[in-house]
């Protein structure tokens, strides 16, 4: 068979309109916009509308054994959608409904490629006084493999990561057959992945390797009437670290806790990286910038969460001033879009303002991001601080405590300019020392690993628990079709 001929043999499942192998089309899919791994090959995309059609597609692959990737929008930060031995890749974003939306048990039945503006327009507009949480990633990107990978939204501090928000999915075996995972198996309800074994497991953190998503229950939350941000400035990271972990742990209706650098909020804020201090400590500027959002049900109990807040950041000697007054004091240095934003909006940032970073002229950007005890905090910040300073790079660190303080992110982005060949080679550099060094943290793991990581975590993992995992991915996969070269379950 060559493609053409499957090419036709799956325009009778989605349509001639909606499968290509035409070298544009090919092209748009064949790597991640953003990231400085290397490039993949995409031989046919397809964008199916069904669950069904997503069955058929699936066992197509498997008679002739080509790869199959899913994908929604492919700047995942990894390249973890990136097709690395060419084949199929599945475009799911026609399949973009919310389904039903349970506002008693609180959560929202989606499609598996529902794109977080999708998601965030239609619960604006249908269920108003309910939201979902929202990560920093472009409106455009996926919802559903958010949750597949551990994506962090900004109600991390009460729902954890978004695969803890996810209540239950349906699901597409590399073998075709659907099943489903969690309370959906046997009711119509998708309350919860209880009581039954936990088989979302065999989907979660898997890089799209073990079967294709269909739908998904996501948790909503009730808008809350009374919010603040706080936005509070420390001169340096150790600083600011121990109010924040304290912060975590007080109870005061924190939903989201996070702080940057201020070269990440730089960045965050649309600077050239060639306009800004590299090192902004050198220069005296606050280092630590704190994000600390607190909602309540009444104005009383807001006022109390919000006076407590205070006491413990002056305890700290740091000044809680709130994200609105704040960003008008904001020294010229540190203006950019924020310092508009944030006094127009009271504190809080529209969803549209998310993935506007400016990644350095040629716009690429790539992390290391890492799960981790809240131990390793600063550590972290100051080993991956001293790399990106050795290759003049402004180091963008960024940490989110997660979950009531149970665990955190620890996070240090590096831009590039995608059309300096030198700069592509630098970053990797960059990227492999900071990995290597804050390995040495124990505690610390890489989330989104790309492929250059992934055997360093075969290697470390106990080797009884590796083996299990090769052998669920054999199990689920015998072809090995989906998302080859990708993923803990690579061999
Ligand atoms: C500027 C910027 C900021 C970001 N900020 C954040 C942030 O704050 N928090 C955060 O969590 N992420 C963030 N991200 C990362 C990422 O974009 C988001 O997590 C996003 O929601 C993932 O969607 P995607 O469309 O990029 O996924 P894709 O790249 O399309 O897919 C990611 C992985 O999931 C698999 N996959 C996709 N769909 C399915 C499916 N239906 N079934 C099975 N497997 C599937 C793919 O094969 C791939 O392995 C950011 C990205 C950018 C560019």
């Amino acid at each position: 068979m060559n493609n053409s001929d499957i090419v036709a043999e799956l325009g009778n499942i989605v349509g001639d309109r909606y499968v290509s192998e035409e070298p544009e089309i090919q092209f748009l899919y064949h790597y991640d916009f953003i990231t400085a791994e290397p490039e993949g090959k995409c031989d046919i995309a397809i964008m199916p509308e069904t669950a069904e059609e997503v069955q058929e597609i699936v066992k197509i692959a498997n008679k002739y054994k080509i790869p199959i990737v899913p994908w929604v929008s492919g700047i995942n930060f990894g390249s973890i959608a990136t097709p690395r031995k060419g084949g199929i890749v599945v475009d799911l974003r026609r399949m973009n409904r919310v389904l039903e939306v349970n506002e008693d048990d609180m959560y929202a039945v989606v499609e598996g490629g529902i794109t977080w503006a999708d998601f965030v327009g239609y619960l604006n507009k249908h269920h108003p006084g309910f939201r979902t949480g929202v990560t920093f990633s472009p409106p455009g990107t996926g919802v559903v493999p958010s949750c597949l990978a551990y994506g962090m939204w900004d109600l991390g501090m009460i729902g954890g990561t978004g695969a803890e928000f996810t209540n239950g999915l349906e699901v597409v075996l590399p073998t075709g057959e659907l099943i489903r995972a969690g309370s959906c198996s046997l009711t119509d309800y998708w309350y919860g992945r209880q009581p039954l074994p936990d088989i979302s497991g065999l989907f979660i953190g898997w890089e799209g390797t073990t079967g294709i998503v269909t739908k998904a229950a996501i948790k909503i939350w009730p808008k809350l009437p009374y919010r603040t941000d706080f936005l509070p400035f420390a001169n340096r990271v150790e600083d600011g670290v121990p109010m924040l972990l304290k912060l975590s742990k007080a109870g005061l209706g924190i939903v989201d806790l996070l702080m940057t650098n201020l070269g990440w909020a730089q960045s965050l804020q649309c600077f050239d990286q060639k306009s800004v201090a590299i090192d902004p400590v050198s220069l005296g500027l606050p280092d630590f910038i704190g994000l600390i959002t607190t909602e309540a049900y009444t104005e009383e109990q807001h006022e109390a969460q919000c006076n407590a807040i205070k006491n413990i950041c002056r305890e700290h000697n740091i000044e809680p001033l709130t994200a609105d007054v704040q960003t008008r004091n904001f020294p010229e240095q540190m203006r950019g879009v924020l310092g508009h934003i944030f006094p127009a909006t009271g504190g809080q940032l529209p969803i549209q303002f998310w993935g506007c970073w400016n990644f350095a002229r040629g716009g690429g950007g790539e992390w290391i991001g890492c799960y981790n005890t809240t131990r390793n905090i600063i550590k972290y910040y100051n080993l991956s601080r001293e790399i990106c300073l050795k290759y003049g790079k402004s180091p963008q660190y960024y940490c989110r405590i997660m979950f009531g303080g149970h665990y955190c992110v620890t996070r240090t982005n590096v831009n590039f300019n995608k059309n300096d060949p030198e700069d592509i080679k630098n970053t990797r550099q960059i990227l492999k020392e900071i990995h290597d060094a804050v390995q040495q943290l124990e505690g610390t793991i890489m989330y989104k690993p790309p492929k250059w990581v992934v055997q360093h975590y075969k290697d470390k993992t106990l080797p009884e628990t590796t083996n299990l995992i090769d052998k669920i991915k054999r199990f689920l996969d015998p072809n090995n079709i989906m998302n080859p070269g990708q993923g803990i379950g690579d061999e």
